[in-house]
């Protein structure tokens, strides 16, 4: 591999990663998805769709395929744009699973076998492969590749940034200073977003009742079907708080979809009943997705426009990752590649 010159970003970079796993959820779109698409301006933004960490659970390849393709489709019908951000798929880009190896070299056994969704994930399964318990190091490998400052991440991804930290930071003292250390995103704005059937529940897709889950690419009658069955609380008033869980979860739902503050939509409903307010939610969160669903319909038959997207993601990736993993392999002390 020949040294690539020097790169220097003019904007932080941003790393984010999501798994090939079915449908987005409002709860995705407003609460996550929406802030990556602001970010694109501020930030230079590499977004991968992480395909090998699927494979570290039981998964059919046909299925695999088509989400990968699928998710793409649903990220750009968000607002993700290829031409500003970079959108790859992991499996594209030599450098994850080779830096990954090279980490693991300094990475405990134990650290390892205490990450929490390891052993969530291994409780539930009969045997465990080396892959699963591999999952956080490939995690940290694909933040360092890109040398990320920021990296956008829930709860449960909290621990393996703070393993991705430690794994650079070990690296920098051992070889040389080489990688920042990532910072976990957190943004001001973004919505957390509950289940419509039970709204001390987050909205998820795993709710094995689906009238709770609104998603991006549900037709309006289907929206309008699970808005208005919603849960909504005891009383017939329209306010946020204290005893209201599912007028507040609506509320929070109108307001992202809207711009508009609660105590704003508190006033416009003041005195009128729960039907004209789950009307109003129900209508806006189709104004919000309808766009959003048309262009994913466009896009997911065309084949070659999602294949031209992942064509030019991963060429920028690529390069990224050719010149990282090229410090590093000199660091470590692998001879130069005969050119
Ligand atoms: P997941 O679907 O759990 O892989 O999450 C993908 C992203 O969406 C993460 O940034 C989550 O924090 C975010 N997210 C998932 N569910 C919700 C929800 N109900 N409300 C707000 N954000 C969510």
């Amino acid at each position: 591999m020949s040294e690539i010159a020097e790169k220097k970003p003019t904007k932080p970079v941003v790393l984010t990663c999501a798994q090939p796993t079915g449908r987005l959820h409002l709860g995705n779109y407003l609460g996550a998805v929406l802030n990556w698409g602001r970010m694109q301006d501020d930030y230079e933004c590499y977004f991968g769709i992480v395909d090998q960490h699927a494979i570290t659970v039981r998964h059919v390849p046909a299925e695999l395929r088509e989400n990968t393709y699928s998710c793409l489709a649903q990220y750009v019908a968000c607002g993700l744009d290829p031409t500003r951000s970079h959108l790859f798929a992991q499996s594209h880009v030599i450098g994850h699973t080779e830096l990954a190896w090279i980490l693991g070299c300094l990475c405990p056994l134990g650290q390892l076998e205490r990450m929490t969704q390891f052993k969530d994930k291994a409780r539930k399964q009969e045997s465990v492969d080396a892959g699963l318990l591999y999952y956080p190091v490939l995690m940290a490998a694909d933040i360092l590749l890109y040398n990320a400052e920021c990296v956008p991440v829930g709860d449960d991804q909290k621990q393996h940034l703070e393993l991705a930290r430690d794994l650079a930071e070990k690296f920098n003292h051992r070889y040389s200073e080489t990688f920042k250390l990532p910072e976990p995103f957190t943004s001001k704005v973004g919505s957390r977003i509950m289940s419509l059937q039970d709204p001390l529940a987050k909205m998820s897709k795993s709710d094995p009742n689906q009238a709770s889950t609104v998603y991006i690419t549900d037709r309006p009658e289907e929206i309008r079907k699970k808005i208005m069955s919603a849960v909504t609380d005891s009383g017939s008033e329209v306010r946020a708080g204290e005893g209201k869980p599912g007028v507040t979860n609506l509320l929070t739902i109108l307001s992202a979809c809207t711009g508009r503050s609660l105590s704003n939509l508190e006033a416009e409903f003041s005195g009128k009943g729960y039907g004209d307010f789950k009307k109003a939610v129900a209508e806006a969160v189709i104004a919000t997705l309808d766009p959003v669903r048309l262009r994913y319909d466009e896009l997911i038959k065309d084949r070659d426009a999602l294949q031209a997207i992942f064509k030019s993601g991963a060429e920028v990736a690529q390069k990224t990752a050719y010149r990282t993993l090229a410090k590093v392999n000199r660091k470590v002390g692998f001879v130069e590649r005969p050119r």
